[in-house]
C-alpha cells in the first residue's frame, strides 16, 4: 500500500497532546515555561525472548529492569510535554512559534515512531485532503521514504535508547516507583517545574552512576482491573488499585475500571 502526504498546516496535532520528548528536549521545554510528565508503564519479563524476536529487542533497548516482589519487569518511561487546548508554542496563525527547534516528534508527525506499529491516516489529526494521492509519497508497504523523515525517526529512536539510563536515575531521584502495566494504561507523574530541571540535570549526569543496580528499587504495578492485580499478586507482584497513588501521581487507564 502507498500513502500520500502533505500536511495542509491546519494546527490540529498541536492541541490536547502529551508530546514524547528526549531529556535533552525536555529541559528545553522547561526552560520555555512548559510542563511535562513522566508516563510509567512496565511489562512483566518472566522468561527471556528468542533473541531474533526484534519486537521484544525493541522493548527491551527502551527500558530498564527492575522488580515487582518477586515479577521481573521491564519498565518504558517516557517523558512527555502536556497541555491541554492548543500548545503553548502554537501561534495564532497556527504556525509553531518554535520551528527551528521543535521536538523530534513534532517534526515526523504524522510517522509512527514504534516499528511495529501500523500507520493509519484515520488515527491522526490531519485531514482527509492531507492524504491526496495528489502529494508527494510518505510510505510504500509500510517503508517511509523521505529520507530526512527516516533519520528524524531514526534520531527519535537513538534519543530514546540513549536516555534509558538517565530515567532509570530519573526515577529514583524522583522517588517514583509506580508503574502501569503496558497496554492497560501509564502512571502520569506530575512535578513542579524547577523540581523536574533539577532532577532531570542530576539524571543526566548520574545515570551512570545507577548501572548495574538496576533491581534496588522494589515498583508497585498499579491497575484499575481487578483481574489484573490479582494476577500480579498470584506472581508475588505489588499490585494496587489506583486510588492508592500519591496526589502528584495519577493513573490513565485505556480501559474503564473493572471488579470483574
Ligand atoms: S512545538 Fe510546535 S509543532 Fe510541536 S505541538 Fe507545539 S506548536 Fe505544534
Ligand atoms: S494535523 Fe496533519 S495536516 Fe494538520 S498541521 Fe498537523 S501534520 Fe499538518
Amino acid at each position: 500500500m502507498t500513502l500520500h502526504f502533505s500536511c495542509t498546516m491546519c494546527g490540529r496535532c498541536c492541541r490536547d497532546l502529551r508530546v514524547p520528548l528526549g531529556l535533552s528536549e525536555v529541559l528545553d521545554w522547561l526552560r520555555d515555561g512548559g510542563e511535562v510528565q513522566l508516563l510509567c508503564e512496565a511489562i512483566p519479563w518472566l522468561v527471556e525472548p528468542a533473541a531474533d524476536d526484534p519486537a521484544a529487542a525493541y522493548k527491551f533497548r527502551r527500558s530498564f529492569a527492575a522488580m515487582s516482589g518477586t515479577l521481573p519487569l521491564r519498565v518504558v518511561v517516557t517523558v512527555v510535554a502536556a497541555f491541554e487546548g492548543p500548545c503553548p508554542h502554537l501561534q495564532p496563525d497556527l504556525a509553531c512559534g518554535i520551528y527551528e527547534r521543535r521536538p523530534r516528534v513534532c517534526r515526523i508527525y504524522p510517522a509512527e515512531i514504534n516499528p511495529f506499529i501500523e500507520l493509519r491516516p484515520a488515527g491522526k489529526a490531519c485531514p482527509p485532503d492531507a492524504w491526496s494521492d495528489r502529494h508527494p509519497v510518505l510510505e510504500v508497504s509500510g517503508r517511509y521514504v523521505e529520507p530526512s523523515l527516516v533519520a528524524g525517526i531514526d534520531a527519535f529512536r537513538d534519543a530514546d535508547v540513549g536516555d534509558v539510563g538517565a530515567k532509570r536515575m530519573l526515577c529514583a531521584l524522583l522517588r517514583v516507583s509506580s508503574t502501569a502495566l503496558a497496554n492497560e494504561g501509564f502512571v502520569a507523574v506530575l512535578a513542579e517545574r524547577e523540581a523536574m530541571m533539577r532532577a532531570i540535570g542530576a539524571a543526566i549526569d548520574r545515570a551512570e552512576a545507577i548501572e548495574g543496580n538496576a533491581c534496588a528499587q522494589s515498583w508497585t504495578v498499579v491497575s484499575n482491573r481487578r483481574r489484573s492485580r490479582e494476577a500480579l499478586a498470584s506472581v508475588d507482584a505489588r499490585a494496587v488499585a489506583p486510588e492508592a497513588l500519591p496526589d502528584q501521581q495519577k493513573y490513565l487507564g485505556f480501559h474503564a475500571s473493572s471488579d470483574d
